[in-house]
């Protein structure tokens, strides 16, 4: 009856049931909070809508480090209960409610000292292992020696390593994770929209019963009726609470963190490599054939809609990486940087944005409106559980309760069986393996789905760049099934292309623009200003690259 499928037609279908049903619930925001309330309360069986005024996940949600994780640094501020729910939470996605896109990452911890620093990082490790409970899909920690450290990774420096403790978390495509929660929102019932902006609230009294919004595609204004209005709008929180005349419970701080993208050869390790820095941690992660190494946490206060690396940032990540690099990173290898917003939910008392938490608050400030806001990616599934518990008091009636713990996304079933079948689905499909796994990493068991396009059309088996594994047929079931709009969509969040290309993908923004078209009915001017609108976008978020790299070679 309900379908995943976001495409055109579905948007129109969308905007039309916006219009004229009547909403228990209508969320504003479509990152990773939002889109996890949409599917608490949808599979609680309350009628539900979601607005999102850019594309999905264009917020934070697709601008973090990718990390599933309990946060080690969160037990030097003894926030165990942080830890411990955020554990619990990566334990489920591996094993049950995102296998295909959450996986298992080995992280190094360097130590510097043999003795004394051993038995602190030895036993926090331990104390990580132990709060995840009983559930065990990632292995123990492990001390390594310095013989083995040098096999795993031999781009730490030797001199000034003692030691390191080989310990695991996870990771995600953090966009692709977010509009996969949406999709199977909108499969469970739930009326999605991206490119529709909240405006104002409607009030009847005190009461809020609904939003105007507006289609940013056509200028055109609906009023949305719905019972309970769940604000889940990140680092937005204080601008729309402003907009809508409301006194929240709480203020939301920015806190900038970049991250540069390097290519594999850059460093020498089959593992990712955590360090400690005077305020926070620089990881290095893992990402395909590329690494991601950040991040940084500085106040905020500039435009929230496009945040950027400053060329400060990228100094500083490289600086505070090549402390134990050899050889050491070059600015000129780097092939990407990105920049994302914290939203941290401030306490008057502190100052410094390393100190705030990174638990999340619900707000209920007047009738028929709730918001929330805070935490981490990791800690989505209780977020949006959170807010629709506090939600529903409002529908005066009883509801059942959240059962997302036991509500796998969509590709997830039958996942570790078709990873064993790999072999198998290469012969019948005619794609290489490697071109299997890559699909069956992205799109789980809706491989199927991609597998039909190529099937329509052998050429779209073909990939977009020799440089990356991304397959033409990618992009075109970006806009038939994944709700993508523009260039951007598809470079930047339904596939990565924007930070893992070398040249940020402005030499395929041209070619998506073409395969995506016809789908999306564009003329040829369309095709350019959608190209346009991207270049802007790369060019300001590349700004730092530019610079660094232009004084390395002058
Ligand atoms: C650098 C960095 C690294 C991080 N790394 C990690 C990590 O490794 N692991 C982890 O667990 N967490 C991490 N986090 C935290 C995590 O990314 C965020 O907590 C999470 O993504 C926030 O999601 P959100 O949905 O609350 O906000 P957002 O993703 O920002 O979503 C809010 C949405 O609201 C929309 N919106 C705003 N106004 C309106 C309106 N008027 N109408 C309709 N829609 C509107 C916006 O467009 C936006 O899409 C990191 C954060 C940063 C910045």
């Amino acid at each position: 009856m309900f379908t995943s499928q976001l495409d055109p037609a579905q948007r129109v279908s969308a905007l039309k049931s916006l219009a004229s049903e009547d909403f228990d619930i209508l969320i504003i925001g479509g990152g990773v909070t939002g889109v996890g309330a949409a599917l608490d309360a949808a599979s609680r069986g309350l009628k539900v809508a979601l607005v999102e005024n850019q594309d999905f996940a264009s917020g934070t949600s697709s601008r973090s480090s990718k990390l599933i994780h309990g946060g080690l640094r969160y037990l030097e501020q003894y926030d165990f209960k942080l830890v411990r729910e955020a554990l619990h939470e990566r334990e489920l996605m591996v094993t049950t409610l995102a296998p295909h896109l959450v996986k298992p990452v080995a992280f190094l911890y360097p130590l510097h000292e043999k003795y004394r620093e051993r038995t602190y990082v030895g036993a926090g490790l331990a104390l990580y292992d132990i709060l995840r409970g009983f559930q065990r899909a990632l292995p123990w920690h492990k001390h390594l020696s310095e013989k083995k450290i040098a096999e795993i990774a031999p781009s730490l420096r030797g001199d000034l390593i003692n030691g390191a403790i080989k310990y695991f978390d996870a990771q995600v495509d953090d966009a692709r994770h977010t509009l996969s929660i949406a999709r199977t929102a909108a499969r469970h019932g739930a009326v999605i929209a991206s490119r529709v902006e909240c405006e104002e609230l409607v009030r009847e009294g005190k009461r809020v019963v609904g939003a105007k919004v507006r289609d940013l595609a056509s200028g055109k204004k609906i009023t949305v009726s719905a019972k309970v209005t769940v604000m889940c709008a990140g680092v937005w929180s204080d601008q729309l609470h402003e907009n809508f005349g409301i006194k929240p419970g709480y203020k939301v701080a920015m806190s900038k963190g970049a991250h540069i993208v390097l290519p594999k050869s850059a460093i020498k390790s089959e593992a990712g490599i955590i360090l400690k820095t005077t305020d926070s941690v620089l990881f290095i992660i893992p990402w395909g054939d590329q690494w991601i190494v950040g991040t940084t946490d500085t106040p905020y206060k500039a435009d929230r809609s496009s945040p950027v690396a400053s060329r400060e940032d990228v100094e500083y990540i490289i600086e505070q990486a090549n402390r134990v690099l050899l050889p050491k990173i070059k600015s000129s290898e780097i092939i990407g940087v990105y920049a994302g917003l914290r939203p941290l939910v401030a306490n008057s008392s502190s100052s410094s944005t390393t100190k705030l938490s990174r638990e999340h608050t619900v707000d209920r400030p007047v009738p028929g409106f709730v918001s929330i806001a805070g935490g981490k990616y990791t800690t989505y599934r209780i977020m949006g559980k959170d807010v629709i518990d506090l939600a529903v008091n409002d529908l005066r009636r009883i509801v059942a309760e959240s059962v997302t713990e036991k509500l796998p996304i969509i590709g997830a079933d039958g996942f570790f069986a078709l990873e064993q079948q790999s072999a198998q689905l290469s012969e019948l499909s005619g794609l290489s393996e490697s071109a299997i796994k890559h699909l069956l990493n992205r799109y789980g068991s809706l491989i199927n789905e991609v597998l039909a396009i190529i099937t329509e059309d052998k050429k779209l088996a073909q990939q977009l760049s020799p440089e990356l594994p991304y397959l033409k047929a990618e992009v075109i079931y970006a806009v038939t099934h994944e709700g993508a709009q523009s260039v951007d969509d598809v470079l930047s969040r339904r596939t990565r292309i924007a930070f893992e290309a070398s040249d940020g993908g402005e030499s395929l923004a041209m070619p998506v623009a073409s395969l995506i078209a016809p789908v999306l009915g564009w003329d040829a001017a369309a095709k350019k200003s959608s190209v346009a609108e991207f270049m802007k976008l790369l060019k300001s978020e590349r700004a730092a690259l530019t610079k660094l790299l232009s004084q390395v070679n002058s």
